[in-house]
């Protein structure tokens, strides 16, 4: 009977179904619709945008209205502002795009974009070049940012950290070549720019393309003679003839150098420098090397800060990268107290010692030095008189030696000097100069040690926050001048931010 009943409730609804027909919106996309827009009310009252627009609105611009050439009066186009500029740069940057046909098509249809430009379209050349074509005004910006920040108490220069950071160039390791190929790409670019100026090619595709191709030849030409000029400078650092030949240098960006990256790779890169301010985590300086190396990196990074702020920072705090006798010594002459772990010297001696075959057993802690004859005592008794001195910066070398007779007919030889055929065995006692033990003895206490440990917080963090927010892992642009300009403008993104989540913010929380 039940089942009797089930079958007659499935047949009432098969039935319902083929009776039931649902009603859904319809899409229409051939309509046109015309809808009052107010641009004013695109974004909230407190939308980031208005921060970016405001802040730029306070900063003095006169540099860059000086090189507009539109005037009124004159025939031609108007020119973009440029605090609009700016500001569509500034604002891109915080939100991790630095490519200017990107803004360009955002300025189409995103809000925030389309309340900046007040609906106008923004060409994407005009964006590119901007970024790039005023650099001096780009430095005066940075500059005049600091001041702002400054005057809003955001920045006291009592502690600044230093810490340099490796940016993958826009070019791959594949276009590193030797001077041999360069040359012969150089010869090809340079037939392929004369054979630009055959007037039969306009006729085929247009003089627009043409000027757009023979651009691209020049560039590459250009690019090429730089990688040549690039290369001079690589071999002038390099000890021997054989390693001279060796260099090689990359066409696509001659001024990139190979470096070890975080992830333990090699790659060609720049090394960016960038000091932050303890207050409040702004950064005070920037720069771009092409040096793998921090050590070298210090005295400017230093002098950068003092030149954009006037004045130079009370104490730097940096990691040991950047920790050596020439630096201790420079800071102290600049007045700066100088926060920084020394390096591994006693690591690296001990690796020339076992790379000259010395037993560890025979190491210079082996050897007693008596004070009073100036003079080394080996274990198998026999003294190591001195034999000169070496001075450094922030160190002399006194060396000793013992008598090659002694070495070569003492049965320790095979484990002490192995490699000494007609010399005795030297030890090097180097004596630190007094600036230098001042500051070792520095960062023993407790007071340094606490300091130290609020370096990674403070530096670390800008770094972090450009590659992981503003995306800058890689380069987008090439040339140390114009990554340097790409560095600045997203340091420029990052500081204005900082003064959005410190004063402008805090201001609508209280609405
Ligand atoms: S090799 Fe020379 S320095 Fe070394 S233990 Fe012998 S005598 Fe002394």
């Amino acid at each position: 009977m039940r089942e009797e009943n089930g079958c007659e409730w499935r047949a009432g609804e098969v039935e319902k179904e083929k009776t039931r027909r649902v009603r859904l919106k319809p899409i229409n996309r051939q309509q046109m619709v015309l809808r009052p827009m107010d641009v004013e009310r695109l974004v909230p009252e407190d939308h980031e945008v208005r921060a970016v627009w405001e802040f730029v609105g306070r900063l003095d611009l006169r540099q860059y209205y000086e090189e507009v050439d539109a005037v009124e009066g004159e025939a031609g186009r108007s020119a973009f502002d440029p605090r609009l500029m700016i500001s569509l740069w500034i604002y891109a940057y915080s939100k991790g795009i630095g490519s200017g046909r990107e803004i360009s098509r955002l300025c189409e249809y995103d809000p925030a974009y389309q309340w900046l430009t007040g609906l106008e379209s923004v060409n994407y050349h005009t964006l590119s070049d901007f970024r790039v074509t005023h650099k001096e005004a780009l430095d005066e910006l940075f500059a005049e940012v600091l001041g702002l920040l400054s005057a809003e108490g955001l920045i006291s220069l009592e502690r600044v950290m230093h810490d340099g950071s490796k940016v993958k160039a826009c070019a791959s390791g594949d276009t590193f070549r030797r001077e041999e190929r360069i040359r012969v790409h150089l010869e090809l670019a340079r037939e392929q720019v004369e054979a630009m100026g055959d007037p039969r090619a306009a006729e085929e595709v247009g003089p627009r393309v043409v000027k757009a191709r023979q651009r691209a030849a020049r560039e590459k030409q250009e690019r090429l003679e730089l990688a040549l000029r690039e290369m001079e400078k690589i071999r002038a650092t390099k000890p021997s003839k054989a390693a001279k030949q060796e260099v090689r240098v990359s066409i696509t960006d001659p001024e990139a150098r190979v470096m070890k990256q975080s992830d333990g790779g090699y790659g060609p890169s720049y090394n960016v420098q960038i000091s932050t301010d303890a207050k409040e985590k702004v950064i005070v300086g920037v720069g771009v090397s092409q040096c793998g190396s921090d050590y070298e990196e210090l005295v400017s990074a230093e002098e950068r800060v003092e030149e954009v702020m006037g004045s130079a920072p009370e104490q730097m705090v940096t990691d040991g990268g950047f920790v050596s006798r020439e630096n201790i010594l420079a800071m102290k002459q600049k007045g700066v107290d100088f926060i920084g772990p020394m390096g591994v010297s006693v690591a690296q001696s001990r690796g020339q010692l076992n790379r000259r075959g010395v037993d560890p057993t025979f190491y210079p802690e082996a050897f007693h030095y008596d004070a009073v004859c100036d003079a080394y005592r080996c274990p198998a008794g026999k003294s190591l008189r001195s034999d000169g001195e070496e001075k450094r910066p922030g160190r002399t070398n006194y060396k000793y030696r013992a008598s090659a007779a002694d070495c070569l007919k003492c049965p320790f030889k095979e484990k002490c000097c192995p490699q000494n055929e007609a010399m005795g065995r030297t030890i090097v006692r180097g004596v630190d100069d007094p600036v230098v033990v001042a500051h070792k003895e520095k960062m023993e206490t407790e007071e340094a040690k606490q300091i130290y440990r609020q370096r990674g917080a403070v530096a670390e963090f800008p770094n972090a926050w450009l590659k992981e927010k503003i995306g800058l892992c890689r380069f987008r642009l090439r040339g140390l001048i114009k990554v340097g300009m790409e560095v600045l403008w997203a340091c420029l993104a990052y500081n204005i931010q900082q003064w959005i989540r410190l004063c402008w913010r805090p201001q609508w929380a209280q609405v």
